[in-house]
């Protein structure tokens, strides 16, 4: 038996409130959503991370979450949503079964996303010099 939460959801081991299922993927509610209809979208296979995951699965979860998005929208009565994919513990991912994050948003819901800091004068160069050297 597997002790990846999320492959045990996918085998039936433990219950989920399913919203999709295809071949390769599947999407259910957060047991602890942010906002009501806050669905998570994973593959079917065990891959701890986006690093990992074959490019075509990749584009499947993406696509899978662009269909799903427009019922959850309405579903809930949402005016947008955030899709998020937390890579790494130090990223906050807390399970290592990649999967997406789709949130539903409403007006002055108040789930303040982060803000950003402008570079020091040419420092914004030297990091995408460093980035770009290493692709
Ligand atoms: P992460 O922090 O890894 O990006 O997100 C993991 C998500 O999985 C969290 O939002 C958490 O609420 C959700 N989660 C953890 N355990 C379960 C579970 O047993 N069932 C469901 N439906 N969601 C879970
Ligand atoms: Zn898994």
């Amino acid at each position: 038996m597997t002790d990846c939460i999320f492959c045990r959801i996918i085998a039936g081991e433990i219950p989920s409130d399913k919203i999709y299922e295809d071949d390769e993927v599947v999407a259910f509610l957060d047991i602890a959503p942010v906002n009501p209809g806050h669905v998570l979208v994973i593959p079917k296979a065990h891959y701890p991370d986006l690093l990992v995951l074959p490019e075509q699965l990749t584009v499947q979860l993406v696509m899978v979450a662009q269909k799903i998005a427009p019922a959850i929208i309405t579903g809930v009565g949402a005016a947008g949503f955030n899709l998020t994919l937390n890579n790494g513990v130090v990223a906050g991912q807390a399970v290592g079964h990649v999967h997406l994050h789709l949130i539903p948003r409403f007006k002055d819901d108040g789930r303040e996303l982060w803000s950003g800091q402008p570079y020091p004068a040419g420092e914004a160069a030297v990091v995408a010099e460093k980035i770009r050297k290493q692709l």
